[in-house]
C-alpha cells in the first residue's frame, strides 16, 4: 500500500495536534504524521483540516466519559490514552491510498467521521448507525491499539473515501463542518415522526436543540409551534437570531410554572419532545406534557434510573425513545438542506486557533466557567 499524494504538497513527518493524554490532560503538541498505510484500509485518505467544530461530547471525553458507548452500546467503555479529539471537520484531500480514491485528491470535502462494519446484524438490517464495530474519529472507538487515536483537532486527519462529500463552492468550510451536528439533529427529528401541524418542545437550545428547531422549520413546522426551553442567555439570543420565536427562559422556574407557560403557547399537549438535558426534572416535565401517540426523544442518555415513571404515563401509545448518531439517510437530507441554504448557522460560530484549545477546556471544566461561546470552531489556516 503506497500513499498517492498531490504533486505540489509534500507531507510533513510531524503535525500539530491537541491530544487528550488522559482525562483532564489535554495538550497542544507535535505528533507523528498518521501512518495511513499501517491502518490496513485502502479506503482511507488523508485530509488537511481547514476547520473542526468543538462538540459538547468533546467536553465529556475530556472528563473521562464515553458518550459514544453510552449512546450506542448502552455501557460505559473506558477511553484509551492519547486521543486526538475532533469529529466535526472539513478540509482538502491531500493523499489517498487506493486508486479508487484518486478522484478525491485536491477536493474540498466533508467526511463522515465514522465507518461501520457493513456485515453485522445491525449493518445488514438498516440499523448501521447502531453498529458495535464502528471505527470512529475523535475518540478511540474501533481502532485497536494505537500510539495516537485519530481525530481532527490536528493539521491532518485520516478519513474514509466512502463517506466523503464534496463541498460545493458556495458552501463554507465552517458550514460543511456542521454536517455531523445537523445530521444528528435531522436523525433525532425523524425519530419522533413528528406531525408538522402539531406543537413540539425542545429542552435545551445549544447547537443540537437549535439545529432540531431548524430541521423542524425546514420540515414545515411553523415557528409559533416550536417551543424552546433554555436558561443560558447566549443560547436564547442565538435562538432568536436564527428566527425562533417561542423561547421560554427556564431560570428559577419550577415544573408547574414551566408547564403553565408552555400550555399558554401550545394550548394543548405536545406531540414531540426533544430532551437535550436528560435529567429527572426534564423527564418529569416531558411526561406531564406528552400528548397521546406522541414521542419523547432523549438525546442525553445518562447512567441513571428514571425516577417516578408510572406505566400509565405510557398509555395511549406514547413513545419514549432515544436518538443515537445518525442514519445515512438523515445525513443526506441534512446535506441537501445545507447546500440549499436552508440552515441559518452564522450566528452560531466563534473561531479559535488549535493552540488555545487546552486552555479553553481547562477554564470551562476545571474552573467551571460558563462557556463564552455557542459553537466553537477551530480554524487551522486562518487563525494562528
Ligand atoms: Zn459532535
Ligand atoms: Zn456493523
Amino acid at each position: 500500500m503506497a500513499l498517492i499524494t498531490l504533486e505540489d504538497t509534500p507531507l510533513p513527518q510531524e503535525i500539530s495536534a491537541v491530544v487528550l493524554e488522559e482525562p483532564f490532560q489535554l495538550k497542544y503538541t507535535k505528533i507523528p504524521m498518521w501512518p495511513l498505510e499501517s491502518f490496513n484500509d485502502l479506503n482511507l485518505l488523508l485530509v488537511k483540516v481547514e476547520v473542526c467544530g468543538v462538540c459538547g461530547s468533546d467536553f465529556r471525553y475530556y472528563q473521562g466519559e464515553n458518550p459514544w458507548s453510552q449512546h450506542t452500546l448502552g455501557i460505559h467503555l473506558d477511553n484509551p490514552p492519547n486521543i486526538v479529539l475532533g469529529h466535526e471537520f472539513a478540509g482538502i484531500v491531500v493523499a489517498v491510498l487506493g486508486e479508487e480514491n484518486r478522484k478525491w485528491l485536491g477536493k474540498r470535502v466533508v467526511p463522515i467521521c465514522s465507518k461501520v462494519c457493513g456485515i453485522c446484524e445491525y449493518c445488514t438490517t438498516k440499523r448501521a448507525h447502531l453498529c458495535e464495530n464502528t471505527i470512529h474519529l475523535g475518540h478511540g472507538q474501533g481502532w485497536g491499539d494505537l500510539s495516537y487515536y485519530p481525530g481532527a483537532y490536528a493539521e491532518y486527519v485520516p478519513a474514509w473515501g466512502s463517506g466523503c462529500y464534496e463541498i460545493p463552492e458556495k458552501v463554507s468550510y465552517e458550514d460543511a463542518a456542521m454536517m455531523d451536528v445537523l445530521a444528528v439533529c435531522t436523525h433525532a427529528y425523524f425519530r419522533a415522526n413528528h406531525n408538522s401541524e402539531l406543537p413540539l418542545l425542545i429542552m435545551g437550545a445549544g447547537p443540537i436543540g437549535n439545529g432540531i428547531a431548524q430541521v423542524a422549520r425546514i420540515n414545515g413546522v411553523k415557528e409559533e409551534k416550536i417551543i424552546i426551553l433554555e436558561r443560558n442567555e447566549m443560547a436564547i439570543r442565538i435562538a432568536e437570531k436564527v428566527g425562533l420565536q417561542k423561547i421560554i427562559n427556564t431560570a428559577n422556574k419550577d415544573i408547574a410554572e414551566l408547564k403553565d407557560e408552555i400550555y399558554k403557547i401550545s394550548k394543548r399537549k405536545i406531540f414531540s419532545i426533544f430532551d437535550g438535558i436528560g435529567s429527572d426534572f426534564s423527564f418529569d416535565l416531558g411526561m406531564k406534557l406528552l400528548d397521546k401517540g406522541g414521542t419523547y426523544v432523549n438525546l442525553a442518555v445518562h447512567n441513571q434510573k428514571i425516577r417516578n415513571l408510572n406505566q400509565m404515563q405510557l398509555s395511549s401509545e406514547r413513545n419514549i425513545t432515544t436518538s443515537s448518531n445518525f442514519s445515512i439517510s438523515a445525513y443526506e437530507h441534512a446535506w441537501k438542506w445545507l447546500q440549499a441554504g436552508e440552515f441559518i448557522l452564522d450566528p452560531w460560530y466563534s473561531m479559535v486557533s488549535l493552540a488555545k484549545i487546552p486552555t479553553i477546556f481547562e477554564e470551562i471544566i476545571k474552573n467551571k466557567q460558563e462557556k463564552p461561546f455557542f459553537k466553537l470552531i477551530i480554524s487551522l489556516s486562518n487563525i494562528k
